[in-house]
């Protein structure tokens, strides 16, 4: 194998591995990679970005592995080289014990430097200037307009902190959270708002989980998986991330890995907004969890009934300075208490109302509107409200009805908790199993079925399940 031409070598690699990936896998993965050099039966190849080299690792050795041993034989060993590294030639081994040359080290993340200047943006069209990147941040949403109150105390300074000096505090990562319609989204734009007033020099973005997942998997199918790691790596100085919850697939949470690690080391600043606390997200990888606790995590809480009455003034006040009177204002804020969309919800409707039935704005149109909006928009059906409601009919706690008891009633109960949870709510089976005493979303269907037939032939039992439907939905 000695005098073999290590081109030739890699080529015939490559068949093998052509013939046991799919395509588009090795048009992204290997299509990319360049042999370097065979010497003493080590194979040395040249990936585009250390993050290759994890991919390739954590996706592909065992048919890497197979294919370099069949063509160089038992003992080859295998080396990456990676680009950007151009100080100290520096090369990886495989972390493969038996592919290794050396003991396994800790691999650093490289960071590209900023000298190379071919970015592409996956935010525009390929061909227009890298480094006119779009913000994607939203003008209204700034801090002037984010009320302050005691709800939002600290996530509200320490974003303003943020924006000042922007990787520099102690808040890096900073994780923002709460229920749906408190300001999360708000807040993201105002800290990259700011921060652009206060470092124009600086490039903010802003990205939804989606809209990275999205591009992530568009790179994949164009192969410009590589593009796409620069870009965030080498062009961004604050990246904000809103909803991470929604990035499900680990294929995606492993480049968000990447970048994060990357952009962490050089002093970059990340922003995080999620719907649960850190320890509370279910689908994320633990090392990105660990990651996120790093920094600052910051709740929004509901506003207290003075701050609602200042959001509406604030909202009339932007809305050209549109006038309510001062007791269907705190009607409006005493009565709806879930969260600033609905509040800013009814608002709308209420001065739409107003306007197209020409009547003028008085406590009982509000009364009117608000009885119809909050019945209609805020009562949302959860697995755990079902539970509560299950438990309470036949007057068991909660822990018996989930804890692993074959005691009749008991399974009954457990049985109808299911059942109501797939009519009642958009949970998938596997999250009413995993809530539900940690079932499988076999043992939920099963469930389902027995209620059912129990419906066709037990009158005693209809009644009692109507009874519970009737007090859930009421
Ligand atoms: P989330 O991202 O938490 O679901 P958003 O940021 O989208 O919530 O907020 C919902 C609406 O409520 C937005 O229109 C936002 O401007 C408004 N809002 C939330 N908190 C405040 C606040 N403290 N002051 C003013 N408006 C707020
Ligand atoms: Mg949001």
């Amino acid at each position: 194998m000695k005098n073999c031409n290590c081109q030739e070598v890699w080529n015939k690699c490559l068949e093998i591995i052509k013939d046991n990936i799919t395509n588009d896998a090795f048009e992204t993965w290997f299509k990319p990679l360049e042999a370097v050099s065979l010497e003493n039966e080590t194979l040395t190849i040249k990936v585009p970005s250390v993050f290759f080299y994890e991919w390739i690792e954590a996706n592909f050795i065992t048919i890497l592995r197979a294919s370099i041993r069949k063509v160089i034989g038992p003992d080859a060993k295998l080396l990456y080289t990676a680009p950007f590294d151009n100080t100290n030639k520096q090369t990886y081994p495989s972390l493969n014990k038996d592919m290794t040359i050396n003991p396994p080290k800790r691999v650093p993340i490289m960071i590209p430097d900023n000298t190379n200047n071919d970015v592409i943006n996956p935010f525009v069209i390929p061909g227009i200037k890298p480094l006119n990147i779009d913000s994607q941040l939203n003008e209204n949403y700034s801090f002037d307009n984010f009320v302050e109150g005691s709800c939002n105390q600290l996530a509200r300074s320490a974003g303003y902190a943020v924006a000042q000096n922007p990787g520099k505090t102690a808040f890096n990562p900073f994780f923002i959270y709460s229920n749906v319609g408190l300001g999360k989204t708000h807040l993201a734009h105002a800290i990259g708002l700011e921060t652009k007033r206060l470092h124009p020099e600086k490039t903010v973005l802003y990205v939804s989980a989606d809209q990275f997942f999205q591009q992530f998997a568009d790179a994949v199918k164009h192969h410009t998986v590589n593009n796409f790691l620069q870009f965030y790596q080498m062009a961004i100085d604050v990246l904000i991330i809103d909803d991470i919850q929604f990035m499900k697939r680990e294929s995606v949470q492993n480049v968000f890995f990447q970048i994060f690690n990357g952009l962490y080391t050089v002093g970059k600043q990340i922003i995080v907004t999620s719907d649960k606390a850190p320890s509370e997200i279910s689908g994320l990888e633990p090392r990105i969890l660990s990651r996120l606790k790093w920094g600052l995590n910051a709740e929004l809480q509901v506003p207290d009934l003075d701050t609602r009455i200042k959001i509406i003034k604030q909202k009339l006040f932007n809305d050209g300075g549109a006038t309510m009177p001062e007791d269907v204002i705190e009607y409006l804020a005493y009565s709806v208490n879930t969260s600033v969309r609905e509040l800013e919800g009814a608002l709308i409707s209420l001065i739409a109302q107003s306007s197209l039935s020409k009547q003028e704005i008085t406590i009982d149109l509000a009364r009117r509107i608000v009885d119809r909006f909050v019945k209609s928009n805020t009562r949302e059906i959860t697995i755990e409200y079902i539970q509560k409601v299950v438990c309470g009919y036949f007057n068991i706690p909660l822990e018996v009805m989930l804890s692993k008891t074959r005691k009749v009633e008991i399974v009954t109960a457990r049985h109808i908790a299911m059942y109501l949870s797939r009519k009642l709510t958009k949970e998938p089976l596997v999250s009413i199993g995993e809530k539900c005493g940690k079932k499988d979303h076999a043992t939920v269907l099963h469930a389902c079925k027995v209620v059912e037939n129990s419906i066709d032939i037990n009158k005693s039992f209809k009644k009692d399940l109507e009874a519970i439907e009737k007090k859930i939905r009421d």
